[in-house]
């Protein structure tokens, strides 16, 4: 089938209107008519060209929520009217270690991106700034009960991305967990390490956002621009969550670090950033990386954000508004996660 969507045509252009092709109704796949879609910052990355040659045409899009309007005859876990979910991964190989562990997201062969990826048929997948899309069942999530659609869309990346690491490095009570930028990834990291009992200090580049950022869970709050700042705090956090999408001086945070805290870097700038190992030697440090989440890890994270009440802080906007959006992504200046209105595609 041909439906409505947002493509940029080749790197570093304005993404424009277009018609895609989404594949038939496999038995295994689900057909959902999207409702939003978030934006993340990865998706402007990948049109921007900062990690390398894309596929373009891109539809971009990886958080996704819509309604399931036909399923596959051996589709037994999604109905015909669900609210549902699609992230950042639509297919892995299922059988390699990774996958067995429930860490899709590491697949051996490469998990497939939602967009911009090579699908098992050999064709490219496309996002959710789209009217409907095609999914695996085994990678649609169940949105429960009591989310609101908007604000849901944005856990399926941002929400996943923050609640794994938080969880793998036990953030919770009697932790203290600093939360670097406060975007789409930072504030839903906020929200979670608060709801997971942890003490929560937001870094961010000014004070700008000081009352959004305690009214979203934070205990603490200061900023990076301030010398002082990296003075008082020396030695201080178990958990140091870093969310920025450019290079950062990483000594400087892992100096914020206890004896045996842990630096875990989620954002993913163009550049290389670099470690001086003294920074960790001297403490007995760690510097780690992480990929959003496996798919039962996703359903988890639903189902706790429906639990305590969280949704992303979104301002949703018409498709024709995508690249102003990107914009003000660009300039830090989103408060939290702009998400699209799909009704919108025409
Ligand atoms: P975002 O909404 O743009 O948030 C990034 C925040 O970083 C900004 O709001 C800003 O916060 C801070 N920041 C931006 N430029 C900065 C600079 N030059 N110096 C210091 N701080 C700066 O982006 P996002 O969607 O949350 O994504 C963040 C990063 O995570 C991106 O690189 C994205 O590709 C990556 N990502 C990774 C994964 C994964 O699986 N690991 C998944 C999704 C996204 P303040 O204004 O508060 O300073
Ligand atoms: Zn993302």
């Amino acid at each position: 089938m041909r439906v409505r969507a947002y493509a940029a045509p080749a790197a570093g252009q304005p993404l424009a209107p277009t018609t895609i092709e989404r594949r038939e109704v496999g038995p295994n796949d689900v057909l959902i008519e999207i409702r939003y879609a978030g934006i993340c910052h990865s998706d402007i990355h990948t049109v921007n060209g900062d990690w390398g040659p894309q596929p373009f045409p891109v539809v971009p899009g990886h958080e996704i929520v819509g309604t399931v309007t036909e399923v596959g005859s051996s589709v037994t876990r999604h109905g015909v009217g669900d609210l549902v979910g699609v992230g950042c991964m639509v297919g892995s190989c299922g059988e390699c270690a990774s996958c067995r562990n429930g860490d899709e997201q590491y697949c051996r062969e490469g998990m497939v991106p939602t967009y911009a990826g090579t699908d098992r048929d050999g064709t490219t997948t496309q996002g959710g700034y789209s009217t409907h899309v095609v999914v695996d069942a085994d990678y649609v999530l169940a949105v429960p009960d009591g989310l609101d659609p908007a604000a849901a869309a944005p856990l399926l990346c941002a929400g996943i991305t923050t609640y794994a690491p938080l969880r793998r490095w036990d953030a919770g009570p009697g932790r203290k967990v600093a939360v670097v930028g406060l975007g789409g990834l930072g504030h839903m990291a906020v929200k979670i390490a608060h709801a997971l009992g942890a003490e929560v200090t937001v870094l961010s580049q000014s004070l700008k956002k000081q009352e959004d950022g305690l009214r979203l869970g934070a205990d603490h709050y200061h900023a990076t621009s301030d010398p002082a700042t990296f003075e008082q705090l020396a030695g201080h956090f178990d958990l140091v969550l870093n969310t920025v999408s450019a290079g950062i001086d990483l000594d400087a945070y892992l100096g914020l670090l206890a004896v045996d805290g842990t630096l875990v870097n989620v954002g993913a700038p163009a550049a290389p950033l670099s470690v001086n190992v003294m920074s960790l030697i001297g403490a007995r440090r760690s510097f780690a990386g992480s990929m959003i989440g496996g798919i039962a890890l996703t359903q988890e994270m639903l189902d706790f954000c429906a639990e305590h009440g969280i949704g992303a802080e979104v301002e949703v906007i018409p498709a024709e508004q995508v690249n102003e959006a990107y914009e003000r992504v660009l300039a830090s200046d989103v408060r939290y996660r702009f998400v699209i209105d799909a009704a919108t595609l025409g």
